[in-house]
């Protein structure tokens, strides 16, 4: 029976669904300039963390590659917070930007929470506002945060209904954990939220026919956590001590992926699940926000 699991574990391709959705983005965003407007996402980057210039870098480029405006501004390190909400109220009044994203962290003098409220919420493609995080408990319409969408998108792409299952959220991070705990609530998911000082967390994942991790930590979540069919969705994004002779350790995610493999239905690996999805929903928020803007109706099915 353990070989016949093992056999049936699938892999989840993020970069296929990804490609899917960017496609429907190309295409509807021609239609869009047909009519005149051109989606347009504002991207800011303070400071010089690595991780977050391949980001933004990686956030234009898929603007580009799919019709999109984009703008990417970039600042020192010493920006004033200051200066910051100066120039998200001046992308607020330009009528060319649809969206506006902030890259996420910013230097310790920065109040990351006020600077994510200064953005107007008909901009705030991130979903990080607390006018849209209100909007997405409540169940109105909502700019939803890219990351917990596009894991969203890959279970319905590959369960259907959602109606029923049980699922565990591990993280309960205003990015990721809450929102998704959110989206999985109004799929009619039963919905447990697991976090660092959850008990017996190994035990409370057992139970769960959906596993979303969004933790942080390197291969956390091992092949003894899953109910044998479970489906997992692996958030995270750590990097391993490099191997002797590397220059950069492996990308590996919360879960251990060749572990949990023995037990999973189907699982996401990384990189090439969470992380594609993550970028396509962005350009995705932007080519809504820029029909809500011009009063088009919003695409229906992305
Ligand atoms: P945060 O650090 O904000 O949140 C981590 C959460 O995990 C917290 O709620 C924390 O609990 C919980 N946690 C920490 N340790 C444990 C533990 N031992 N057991 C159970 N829960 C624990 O992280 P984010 O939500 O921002 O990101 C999570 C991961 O996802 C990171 O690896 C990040 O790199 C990745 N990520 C990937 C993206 C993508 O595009 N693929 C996008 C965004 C993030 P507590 O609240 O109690 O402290």
């Amino acid at each position: 029976l353990e070989y016949c699991l093992t056999m049936t574990a699938q892999r989840i391709d993020g970069n296929a669904l990804s490609q899917k959705l960017r496609a429907e983005v190309t295409s509807r965003t021609q239609v869009l300039k047909a009519k005149g407007i051109t989606p347009g996402l504002a991207v800011i980057l303070v400071g010089e963390n690595p991780a977050s210039q391949v980001y933004v870098r990686n956030k234009v480029k898929a603007c580009q590659d799919s019709g999109l405006h984009s703008l990417l501004e970039k600042y020192a390190e010493d920006m004033t917070e200051k200066a910051l909400l100066d120039r998200i109220e001046s992308l607020n009044q330009d009528p060319s930007i649809h969206g506006i994203l902030v890259q996420l962290p910013l230097p310790k003098h920065i109040d990351s929470q006020k600077v994510i409220e200064a953005i107007s919420p008909h901009k705030d493609v991130d979903g990080f506002h607390v006018v849209n995080a209100g909007r997405l408990a409540v169940g109105e319409e909502a700019f939803v945060p890219c990351t917990p969408l596009g894991c969203l998108m890959l279970l319905k792409d590959h369960m259907g209904d959602l109606s029923g299952k049980n699922a565990v959220v591990i993280g309960r991070s205003n990015i990721v954990g809450k929102p998704m705990a959110q989206l999985l609530l109004a799929e009619n998911c039963t919905v447990t939220i697991a976090h660092s000082r959850t008990q017996d967390l190994p035990d409370v994942v057992r139970r769960a026919d959906i596993v979303v991790a969004a933790v942080g930590r390197a291969e956390m979540v091992t092949g003894d956590y899953l109910k044998p069919g479970a489906v997992v969705i692996d958030v995270g994004i750590n990097r391993l001590e490099p191997e002797v002779g590397q220059s950069k350790g492996r990308l590996v995610g919360d879960v251990a992926f060749d572990d949990a493999l023995r037990q999973a239905g189907a699982i996401t690996p990384v990189p090439g699940g969470v992380g594609p999805m993550t970028i396509a929903c962005l350009l995705r928020n932007t080519l809504v926000a820029a029909h809500r803007r011009a009063g088009v109706a919003a695409p229906e099915g992305i």
